[in-house]
């Protein structure tokens, strides 16, 4: 395998700040670690968190016999680059919220300059011969800048979001321009079928591509595209381990603070895309259709902050503290609290714990590339004793856990009907459920995923 370098918006936390930003990490930064490794120490460059006033030299420090490099960007790229272009035109495109995205020709420059300078800067650490993975919506354009620098080496891309209907990328200011862009990387990998199928069709009626079914042809260049379904590395998630995460201390269990109440759970970024308020909606509508569960049931919604500085972040955050206030004003009892609201993030070996403690979990986004809170809530339930999981079907987790309950975000009684399934199912069913959804979970890894992407791109031509 040829070294690998690895380009993403966002990068592992450097070691001065591991315990601040611990609580960001998901499994994706253990899991392209790994893939670095494998290919005998990389390189991994991004953005370095900063804002800077000038561009000065990169961080770079050590990990895992890697290198990781972190360019610093300005106030203002941060403002039109990453908190404008990527946040607030690319984000709600490719989740299909049209209504939510905002344009402007000086934040698409900046998403183009962006990205050529993330180019420039890799390439001064390549010989040319390298094998580059490039990651996500923030950097469509990386390969061309790379191309146009002259390296030679396999380029990947892999989409972590998903891929809208055509006509909802020509939303984007220059769709054909992007999708020529793409083409110059050697393989894109996308999460799910449906999302494969939209950038080909989108490839087709765009930019005259032809596609025969394994690569797509266009302007004298040819791309593999995959589909290479993101997973956890399910161990960091199994049980039981009641001291994980709270140094040595053990945690009252979600069910003991709940006062013996059965617990749903929820753990989100605090993002529109998640649907947070349709949840907490949909909750009411069960204590509404279903009272006999006042008293007895309650929700914990944990929400990540996310994109704080970020208006539509912030008007989000301001509807869910209403919602949450109103249904615990009108339902609330003495001893019993509907809605749990946890504004803040938990280390992933405690999210393990509160998934095993959990009766159900409700993952019910209107939208979401894979959702990995899912699978990871499968990989630490009991085997003997498992919890029940709600999805909704608009996730790509659900293109492959066809045997959770399966529902729809947008309305509220159907969620209802989904949790009141979940929480009257019987042990035989929850069982049999949670054997082939562990299945799907330990088959489809975050170990596979790199490990099959980086050899099909092997396998492209050089
Ligand atoms: N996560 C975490 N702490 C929290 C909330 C979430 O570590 O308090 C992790 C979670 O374990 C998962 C990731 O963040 O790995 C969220 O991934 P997902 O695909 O569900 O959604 P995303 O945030 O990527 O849209």
């Amino acid at each position: 395998m040829s070294k690998l370098a690895i380009v993403s918006n966002r990068l592992p936390p450097r070691p001065d700040q591991a315990g601040a930003r611990a609580q960001e990490v998901g499994g994706l930064v253990p899991a392209l670690l790994s893939a670095l490794e494998m290919s005998g120490g990389g390189l991994w460059l991004g953005w370095s968190g900063r804002a800077a006033p000038e561009h000065g030299a990169p961080l770079t420090w050590e990990m895992n016999g890697s290198r990781v490099v972190g360019i610093d960007l300005n106030e203002r790229e941060v403002d039109l680059y990453y908190n404008g272009f990527c946040n607030r035109a690319v984000w709600p495109l490719m989740h299909s919220f049209q209504g939510r995205v905002r344009l402007s020709r000086q934040e698409e420059r900046a998403y183009a300059q962006v990205n050529a300078r993330f180019a420039r800067r890799l390439a001064e650490y390549l010989s040319g011969g390298e094998t580059v993975w490039v990651h996500d919506y923030h950097l469509f354009l990386l390969g061309r800048e790379l191309r146009r620098l002259g390296h030679q080496g396999r380029i990947g891309f892999f989409l972590h979001t998903p891929f809208p209907a055509h006509d909802t990328w020509q939303i984007l200011p220059q769709p054909e321009e992007f999708l020529e862009a793409m083409l110059d990387y050697d393989l894109a990998g996308f999460h799910t079928r449906t999302y494969r199928d939209n950038y080909v069709y989108a490839a087709e009626r765009l930019i005259g591509a032809s596609w025969d079914g394994s690569c797509l042809s266009a302007s004298g260049r040819r791309q593999r595209v995959g589909i290479f379904p993101i997973g956890v590395d399910p161990a960091r998630f199994r049980g039981p381990s009641r001291e994980m995460g709270g140094g040595g201390r053990r945690h009252r269990s979600l069910w003991e603070e709940a006062g013996g109440c059965q617990v749903i759970l929820g753990v989100d970024r605090l993002d529109y895309t998640k649907g947070i308020p349709n949840r907490i909606l949909a909750f009411e509508s069960l204590l509404r259709s279903h009272p006999q569960w006042r008293g007895k049931a309650s929700l914990y919604q944990i929400c990540a902050p996310s994109r704080t500085r970020v208006t539509e972040y912030m008007e989000q955050k301001r509807t869910v503290d209403a919602l949450v206030g109103r249904v615990n004003g009108e339902y609330a009892e003495h001893n019993w609290v509907p809605v749990r609201y946890l504004y803040r993030s938990y280390p992933q070996a405690r999210l393990a714990q509160f998934y095993r403690e959990a009766h159900v979990c409700l993952v019910t986004p209107l939208r979401d590339g894979m959702n990995l809170v899912a699978k990871e809530f499968v990989a630490a339930q009991d085997p003997e004793k498992p919890g029940a999981l709600v999805l909704s079907r608009f996730t790509g987790a659900s293109e492959e856990l066809r045997d959770a309950i399966l529902v729809n975000p947008y309305h509220p009684e159907d969620v209802a009907d989904g949790i009141q399934r979940a929480l009257t199912m019987s042990l035989e069913e929850r069982i049999a459920r949670h054997r082939k959804l562990a299945a799907c979970v330990e088959r489809h890894s975050s170990r596979w995923w790199f490990e099959s992407f980086l050899a099909e791109l092997a396998s492209t031509r050089k």
